[in-house]
């Protein structure tokens, strides 16, 4: 536990998820530094000398036209300037990560001082968590905290690997990822019952596993946005022009089958409302059952789908959240997803517990200013699925081994 280490004058390196959308150098949406802040407060409060990591972006996937590195572009200095101004105080930044720079800065750094370093990924040996580069992050502190949840899924160096070189006494989670990890566990580890899992968004094949994996611990999922096409369509009904995936149609058969040997329920949307193009000013059918007219495509969960989905959710002690109803970006198709984001605010304010995990569903609950009537909106996306799935996430398995 954080609490239980004393940090005065002592080095700490706080591993955080500052991967933040930034255009023209400024930064778009600045909640993953915002949520890293009570962290960051409490060390420099007990008077840590902090050395901050972070990832931003996948610079060396995304190399220049003649091969190099951008490094302009995925840059941390917005960042740091922007941590400054959140905290109210100097943020030092070093433009490299454990190299002269960072090294020369850490040797002025005094007791409750920053120093954020250049982004970790401008490193090949992050991706791949190499040891030696780990080993030599490592010897600059004597304490590793990883708030990064956002990245808790990847054996990264920065967010795995370096912590082999610190024991029990000297690494913990930071507040958000303990949160994070805490969080996850209360659906995994004895839900109270009955426990809803509901699911949007375009693909199914982004989701197959976490269908799967929900189909072993879940008394319900609720399938809506893009992928219940599929689904539909493997059922044997007409979807018109709405999104397929037809190499996943065998794959929608299985899961179908396996919903049905578990017993448990498996939703589909009742109605729809479709629309003649993917444009927000378009002709607007409802259907009255699951087809979907010809020259039309599901674009929204329709009102028949949203009352049963909604009495369901009503029912539940336990909802899982994940991606919207349909393409609630555009007004007459935000309807499913509103109305579902109102479901689980009540249900949560009649005692259920509500995970919203990552993701748009996360912008949905935004959107709606719904995200304090609900239980807890996870920032990791990818890692928070990954740990619905049941996988051991490499980032929380360091700090616990
Ligand atoms: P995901 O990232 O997989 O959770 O997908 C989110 C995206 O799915 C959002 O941008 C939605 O607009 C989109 N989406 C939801 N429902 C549909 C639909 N019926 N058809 C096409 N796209 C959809």
């Amino acid at each position: 536990m954080l609490q239980s280490f004393e940090f005065k004058d002592r080095k700490v390196i706080l591993r955080v998820d500052f991967n933040v959308p930034i255009k023209n150098g400024i930064i778009q949406d600045e909640t993953r530094i915002v949520k890293t802040l009570p962290t960051i407060q409490y060390l420099i409060q007990q008077g840590a000398r902090l050395i901050i990591l972070s990832h931003l972006g996948r610079p060396l996937k995304e190399l220049l036209p003649d091969g190099s590195i951008n490094y302009s572009k995925f840059s941390l200095q917005a960042v740091a300037s922007k941590l400054a101004e959140l905290l109210n105080c100097k943020v030092y930044f070093a433009k490299d990560c454990g190299d002269e720079d960072t090294q020369l800065k850490l040797q002025s750094l005094a007791a409750g001082e920053i120093l954020l370093c250049e982004n970790t990924r401008f490193y090949k040996q992050e991706e791949k968590g190499d040891s030696e580069w780990a080993k030599k992050l490592a010897a600059f502190a004597d304490f590793y905290i990883n708030d990064a949840f956002g990245a808790a899924h990847r054996e990264h160096c920065s967010t795995a690997t370096i912590a082999r070189f610190f024991d029990k006494d000297h690494k913990a989670f930071g507040f958000l990822m303990q949160q994070e990890v805490e969080n996850g566990l209360k659906v995994l580890q004895n839900p109270n019952r009955p426990l809803t899992a509901i699911i949007g968004g375009a693909k199914v094949s982004d989701k197959i596993e976490l269908i799967s994996s929900l189909m072993d611990f879940c008394d319900a999922i609720l399938i809506g946005g893009g992928m219940a096409y599929t689904f539909l369509q493997a059922m044997g009904y007409h979807i018109g022009n709405s999104l397929c995936e037809t190499d996943k149609l065998d794959l929608a058969k299985t899961l179908l089958d396996k919903a049905a040997v578990k017993k448990i329920q498996f939703l589909l949307p009742e109605d729809s409302v479709s629309g003649q193009h993917f444009a927000n000013d378009t002709n607007i059918q409802i259907s009255t059952d699951q087809n979907i007219p010809e020259g039309f495509m599901g674009l929204d969960i329709g009102p028949k789908t949203i009352v049963t989905y909604t009495q369901h959710i009503l029912n539940s002690k336990t909802i899982i959240w994940n991606g919207p109803m349909g393409v609630f970006e555009m007004e007459n198709f935000s309807t499913g997803t509103k109305q579902i984001a109102e479901a689980v605010s009540r249900a949560t304010q009649q005692g259920a517990f509500s995970l919203i995990g990552g993701g748009d569903s996360v912008a949905a609950i935004n959107k709606y200013h719904l995200q304090d009537q609900v239980s807890f909106v996870s920032t990791g996306g990818g890692a928070m699925l990954e740990m619905l799935e049941g996988k051991q996430l490499p980032g929380v398995q360091a700090i616990l081994n």
